[in-house]
């Protein structure tokens, strides 16, 4: 039985259809075979990089340099499903697109797309996205990151904390405060501004974060920045100012506003199957009414956040979309979704808290997912701004 109680289905277009089942074909192949183990054994395998690049997921939803080109819809539809395997798994195609390769696709010189997008669409280059340090997360305007202006060269001097793919990434994007007297020497705008970083590069350090109980099939680090030198033209030129990395972080929260009811789809069908099979008091679970409504609630609430994303994707295709209308799909679909995972591992009880089943694995990946991208807090407070008029930030 399908989950889809709407007929959201007919709102989808053929290609957009198509892009989605070949995601879906792709977790079934390569993804759901082998997650219980990676979650356990807390890997990612690099052997995963090539098979998204090969699928033309780095980057899918910019134009040009080797990238594919898809809507918004379709980056939605495929973040959902690829989330339908693991959020860690989606989280990787979100950093190396929608943070490293939308930081340079946006902010960077032709020049610097030349170089690095290509590489990166390939999948020949892992990247990541230093902004959170260890005293900064969701105040980023509060980093201590400092890049001097010496000589001609950049000298980035600072830590970054929680950097997704950071210890396997070739280059990182790292956001770090320029001062006026560095700008002025450097003919520049001061602030906030984001550096291409080869991570060979002296005096950068990446160190896996190894006690995680939620995200354990991914890759996330403290990093280390002692005196990185880099050259003049490793600034990213364009947008300066905090808008850089929150015109990145926006493409990302829109993909996980459809990325999160991935998990949660699978949690539901996880629950719905096992109801089913498993009998007690000589019934199946299905046929007790309390297990139905628990399977309808998940269900009304995942075809309503599925209505909700689509509503941003059209929007975000029709170039309408703003960044609040973001928040509102961020902060309601990870609610909803780690609800309705939660209530599916009620259903499966005590065989519920194995990795044999989805659920309880996807819940505790959403407490990551709830997290970055600005937690559900930021994004309640930047709609209470929206409505109220009123900064309550701080
Ligand atoms: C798995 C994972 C992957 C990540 N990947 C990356 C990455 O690739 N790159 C990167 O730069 N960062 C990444 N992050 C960092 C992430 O963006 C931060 O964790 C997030 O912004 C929250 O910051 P924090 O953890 O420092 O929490 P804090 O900012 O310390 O917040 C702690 C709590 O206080 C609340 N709070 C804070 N301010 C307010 C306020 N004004 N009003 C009310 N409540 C408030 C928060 O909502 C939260 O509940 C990742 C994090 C995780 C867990």
């Amino acid at each position: 039985m399908t989950t889809d109680l709407l007929g959201i289905e007919s709102l989808l277009t053929d290609e957009e259809k198509a892009t989605r089942d070949r995601v879906a074909a792709l977790v079934s192949e390569h993804i759901r075979p082998h997650i219980a183990q990676w979650y356990e054994d807390a890997v990612l395998p690099e052997s995963i990089f090539p098979v998204l690049a090969e699928a033309g997921l780095f980057g899918m939803h910019l134009d040009g340099y080797g990238c594919a080109g898809r809507s918004a819809v379709e980056y939605g539809l495929a973040m959902q499903e690829l989330e339908a395997g693991d959020s860690g798994i989606r989280t990787v195609v979100s950093v190396q697109g929608s943070l490293a390769m939308s930081a340079i696709y946006k902010h960077g010189s032709e020049e610097q797309k030349q170089q690095w997008l290509p590489a990166m669409a390939a999948g020949d280059v892992i990247g990541c996205f230093g902004l959170t340090e260890p005293t900064a997360g969701s105040d980023p305007a509060g980093m201590a990151t400092v890049a001097r202006y010496r000589s001609g060269e950049w000298v980035l001097d600072g830590a970054k904390r929680w950097i997704g793919l950071a210890s396997v990434a070739k280059v990182a994007i790292i956001w770090a405060k320029v001062a006026e007297e560095d700008a002025a020497a450097a003919d520049v705008e001061p602030g906030v501004r984001g550096f291409i970083v080869p991570t060979s590069t002296p005096g950068f350090t990446a160190s896996p974060i190894t006690n995680k109980l939620s995200m354990r099939a991914s890759i996330q680090c403290d990093i280390e920045l002692e005196g990185v030198t880099l050259p003049a033209d490793a600034l990213l030129p364009k947008h300066p100012g905090l808008k850089g990395p929150f015109m990145c972080l926006n493409e990302a929260r829109f993909g996980i506003s459809f990325g999160a009811l991935g998990a949660a789809r699978d949690s539901l069908e996880a629950a719905l199957a096992y109801a089913k099979e498993r009998t007690q008091f000589d019934r199946s679970l299905a046929s007790f009414q309390l297990t139905q409504k628990k399977l309808v609630d998940m269900a009304v609430e995942l075809n309503k956040g599925q209505l909700l994303a689509l509503q941003l994707g059209r929007a975000k295709d029709a170039g309408t979309l703003e960044p609040y209308q973001i928040s509102v799909g961020k902060l309601a679909n990870c609610r909803t979704a780690i609800e309705i995972c939660r209530e599916a591992r009620t259903i499966l009880g005590g065989n519920g808290i194995t990795t044999d089943y989805s659920p309880l694995r996807h819940a505790a990946n959403l407490e990551s997912v709830r997290t970055y991208e600005g937690t559900d807090e930021i994004h309640t407070l930047i709609l209470g701004r929206v409505l109220t008029g009123e900064q309550a930030f701080s």
